[in-house]
């Protein structure tokens, strides 16, 4: 499904020295399963993360987006490969504070101009465990709910890879465990 191939990033930041954060990656994904990145912190794996995704550019080597080479890929197939095909989910959840479960997993279709019905919401919400909470607003969640909202808002999309940048950085080791569980769960069926 996703492979890179000598991948190297370097940021040049304006008032200090280039930073080597990638280094001549090699790696490859299965189309399905859960596999997790590890290092100290600052040792790359975000901007690793934020390649793979295509929220950001890589400076060096390849990557083979289902057999195909993302080097002559546009800015425009850059967001449509992250529109379709991956779901985000973030340490600090970036969800939207006043509005409803149900309205911020909307929302993020609504951005494509794709609506959902709130048949399918409910069961994706059945998926995280958040069976009739549709209708609650996101600042009366606790922190392991809400992080359950970003994996729901971020299956609305159907993608075939989550990315997840520390889902569990923010919470205590009994919901961070219900989280890993639920992501665990749903890599039976994507990456
Ligand atoms: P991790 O997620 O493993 O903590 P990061 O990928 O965030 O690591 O960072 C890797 C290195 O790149 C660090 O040295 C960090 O300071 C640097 N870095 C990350 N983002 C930027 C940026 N936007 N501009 C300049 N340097 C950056
Ligand atoms: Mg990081």
């Amino acid at each position: 499904m996703l492979k890179l191939q000598n991948i190297s990033k370097t940021y040049h930041a304006k008032k200090s020295a280039p930073v080597k954060a990638l280094n001549d990656i090699n790696l490859s994904f299965n189309n399905k399963g859960m596999v997790f990145i590890l290092g100290k912190s600052g040792s790359g794996k975000s901007t690793l993360l934020n390649i793979i995704g295509g929220l950001d550019q890589y400076d060096q080597g390849d990557i083979i987006i289902k057999n195909k080479s993302t080097k002559a890929f546009k800015q425009r197939d850059f967001d449509s490969y992250r529109n379709t095909l991956v779901g985000f989910v973030f340490q600090e959840y970036n969800l939207l504070d006043d509005l409803s479960v149900f309205e911020n997993i909307r929302l993020a279709l609504d951005l494509q101009g794709l609506t959902v019905d709130q048949k399918e919401v409910e069961h994706i919400l059945l998926d995280v465990d958040l069976e009739g909470y549709g209708d609650r607003r996101i600042n009366e969640l606790s922190g392991g709910q809400k992080q359950r909202v970003a994996i729901a808002r971020a299956l609305v999309k159907k993608p075939e890879i989550i990315m997840a940048d520390e889902p569990t950085g923010a919470l205590d080791s009994e919901t961070g465990t219900q989280v890993l569980n639920i992501l665990k769960k749903l890599s039976e069926t994507r990456l």
